[in-house]
């Protein structure tokens, strides 16, 4: 039977960076990833905030230029059927399939080792084992420490606690770059929101429903349409709401989407997957308390989630806008407050 004294299941951002920096401490660590490594590709529009290139800077040694492909001063937002640019945007775009890519190389460029292809199909917390298959082969890993990155619909959280983390529905896909501005539309009446994301020549197009919606293809559909571009297929995919983060439960941790650490409802995730890698490292390594290194995170994600409902109350916020404009400020400033308050920008 293999061992790891620190076991990593789901090799995406939060795992390898988690991944990354254990190694970088001398630590034994394995992680294991269900995809084949090479042919996996994540579903997601590469939005990386200030404070998302922050943590990378703080993370690794040197971040490559070229894994931006885009960079942007201004955001068009639509919200209550009021079009605004906020101008004080600085935000850039990756592939994430690159910025992965990145986190995982250097973690092995240090010698880690990755089990891909590995899919786990049960925990023994008592024996501290997981078993799962290879290519079909039944095998089996011990751990001193097991940490779950494994994403929006994570096993580990599933066999755990009994359920996976609340999650959203999204869909993408790619389509070329029209030269319009990164764009989010907090359309009327639909508790969501649909994006237009430059990344280089290529842009990510894509919505996600927080309420049921019937039929989020044809909401895709027409805001591709108002983009003017056009797409044959879209694909689909999680996105924690951000209602039920879980750090660590009978001595398992929890990073990234498998712990519901996202923005609601900007749905900045990236940044979350790549702090939360690092805070926890760093409790590991110093055997301090992830929660206590957590705590002003979780806090402001609990926080966002509140406000959530007061952000998609098209009523309060059309009332809010009306009122705004009777008043020098202007329809726009309420706008432009409601953004940066309620979703993040
Ligand atoms: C459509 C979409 C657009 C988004 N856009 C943005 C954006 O612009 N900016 C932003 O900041 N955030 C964005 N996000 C959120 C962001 O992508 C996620 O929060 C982030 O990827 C979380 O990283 P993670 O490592 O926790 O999970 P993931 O990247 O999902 O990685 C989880 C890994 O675990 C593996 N795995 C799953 N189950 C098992 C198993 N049983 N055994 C082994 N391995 C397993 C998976 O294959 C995967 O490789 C978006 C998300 C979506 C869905």
């Amino acid at each position: 039977m293999d061992h790891a004294d620190y076991l990593i299941v789901g090799a995406g951002l939060a795992g390898s960076t988690c991944a990354y920096l254990l190694r970088q401490a001398g630590c034994d660590v394995l992680l294991v990833e269900r995809l084949d490594i090479e042919a996996k590709s994540k579903l997601c529009a590469g939005l990386v905030t200030p404070r998302a290139l922050h943590e990378l800077h703080n993370i690794f040694d040197t971040v490559p230029h070229s894994l931006f492909k885009s960079q942007f001063g201004v955001m068009r937002c639509i919200a209550a059927g009021i079009t605004v640019d906020l101008h004080d945007i600085q935000m850039r775009s990756v592939e994430r399939r690159e910025l992965d890519r990145f986190v995982l190389d250097a973690y092995r460029a240090d010698g880690g080792e990755l089990l891909d292809r590995f899919h786990v199909r049960s925990i023994d917390l008592d024996a501290k084992r997981i078993a799962g298959t290879r290519d079909g082969e039944g095998r089996e890993i011990s751990f001193d420490t097991l940490v779950a990155a494994d994403g929006a619909l994570s096993f580990v959280r599933k066999e755990l606690t009994g359920s996976s983390p609340n999650a959203i529905l999204s869909l993408e896909t790619t389509v070329a770059n029209t030269g319009a501005p990164l764009t989010m539309d907090y359309e009327d009446g639909f508790i969501g929101y649909s994006w237009y994301a430059p990344c280089g020549d290529e842009a990510k197009i894509g919505c996600c429903a927080y309420i049921g919606e019937p039929d989020l293809d044809q909401r895709l559909r027409s805001f591709a349409q108002h983009m003017n571009v056009g797409y044959k297929r879209c694909r689909g995919a999680f996105i924690p709401t951000g209602s039920d983060v879980l750090l660590e439960r009978d001595g398992v941790y929890f990073v990234g989407d498998a712990a519901s650490l996202i923005a609601p409802p900007s749905g900045e995730g990236i940044y979350h997957a790549l702090h939360s890698a690092r805070m926890l490292a760093r409790a590991l390594v110093n055997k301090a308390s992830y929660r206590a290194l957590m705590r002003p995170v979780v806090a402001e994600i609990r926080r966002q989630y509140k406000l959530r409902s007061l952000f998609f109350d098209t009523r309060f916020m059309r009332c809010g806008i009306k009122l705004a404009d009777a008043t020098p400020y202007g329809a726009e400033r309420a706008v432009k407050f409601a953004l940066r308050h309620f979703a993040g920008y």
